[in-house]
């Protein structure tokens, strides 16, 4: 079912979670021991992230360097079945475009369509690490509109091949990104919103945020969407912050601001555990204001700490 059909049909505030493919290596085992104790909750969806492809340089023989691409975690489509297959709960997966082709999307959608998936959260990716900005694939797209206008021209039937204009229809709800604190490349707020709005306006059915650590940030974020035109659900994005490294290293990543109450919080606790306990408190809290203000899903970044979202999830519910 459609993630847009889920909001229509709830009574209260669902719940959702998202996880990574795991590291090459490792089996689906692993996903669904980190999603078993979750599934007490009942998401009505679960969104699986895409990773594109790094590239190496292993040293040859003779001392020379030879560039590799590797894929470190493989298997979205594949996982994206599982789940649905394993707990017949809707998937929701990632499709990027680093490190993609229109072909190869092109093939990842038509192998979704078959599987059952009706959903997808359409995104641009990030630069490679080797790269400053980021750069498409050749015959790839720039731009995460780029990518969804071409979903919305499969579930049109129009495939890439010019002959077939009237193929099966694919009938994907397309949810996109939204940053409350500004995506770290856009000059201003105004100017990622009124990007936000084309995606919305070619046809994005949602929104899923980047993670914030304060409410406001969301609250004025929807209020400057809603005046920007922009009417379809906002899904607020939850991390909880488990460890004093995250400080630093989630503002460096995700250009998002950590409360000085929750900072210092952190700082101050004297064990791990303990800084776990602060992370819990201020996810509750988080989830239990936004779920009284009426947000149409809480979605938890689920990654490294399941434990963590159990708990915070429990005592709101
Ligand atoms: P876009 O919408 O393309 O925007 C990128 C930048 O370009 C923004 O600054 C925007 O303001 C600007 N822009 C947009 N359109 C134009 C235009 N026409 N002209 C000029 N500027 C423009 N990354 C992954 O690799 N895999 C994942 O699974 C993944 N999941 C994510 C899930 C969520 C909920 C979020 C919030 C992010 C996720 N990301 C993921 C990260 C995301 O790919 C990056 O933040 C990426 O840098 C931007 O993606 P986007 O879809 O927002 O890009």
């Amino acid at each position: 079912m459609q993630v847009t059909q889920h909001i229509r049909d709830a009574k209260d505030t669902l719940v959702s979670f998202e996880v990574l493919p795991p590291l090459k290596g490792k089996t689906i085992q692993s996903i669904f021991e980190h999603l078993d104790p979750l599934m007490e909750f009942k998401p009505s969806f679960i969104n699986v992230t895409y990773h594109r492809s790094e590239h190496v340089y292993k040293k040859r023989a003779d001392g020379t360097f030879e560039k590799v691409e590797v894929r470190k975690r493989p298997g979205t489509v594949g996982i994206c079945a599982a789940i649905m297959n394993h707990y017949k709960v809707d998937a929701v997966p990632h499709i990027i475009c680093g490190g993609f082709s229109r072909q190869e999307t092109e093939d990842a959608l038509i192998d979704l369509a078959f599987l059952g998936i009706d959903n997808a959260l359409i995104l641009r990716g990030d630069a490679a690490r080797n790269e400053s900005n980021f750069e498409p694939e050749p015959n790839g797209h720039r731009y995460a509109i780029d990518l969804l206008r071409q979903v919305v021209h499969l579930n049109n039937g129009e495939y890439l091949e010019e002959d077939i204009r009237n193929g099966g229809r694919t009938n994907f709800c397309i949810g996109v990104a939204g940053y409350p604190e500004k995506h770290s490349e856009a000059p201003n707020l105004d100017s990622d919103i009124s990007y936000l709005k084309a995606k919305v306006d070619a046809g994005a059915d949602y929104i899923t945020t980047q993670m914030f650590f304060d409410n406001s940030k969301y609250f004025d974020f929807v209020q400057r969407c809603r005046e920007a035109g922009i009417h379809v659900p906002i899904i607020p994005g939850l991390k909880p912050l488990t460890s004093k490294k995250q400080l630093n290293v989630l503002p460096r990543t995700f250009h998002v601001d950590i409360p000085n109450d929750l900072s210092v919080a952190i700082s101050s606790a004297k064990t791990d555990a303990a800084v776990e306990q602060v992370g819990t408190e201020w996810l509750a809290q988080q989830s239990r204001e936004l779920k009284a203000a009426g947000v149409p899903v809480l979605h938890y970044y689920t990654l490294g700490k399941p434990h963590v979202i159990y708990n915070a999830v429990k005592s709101i519910l």
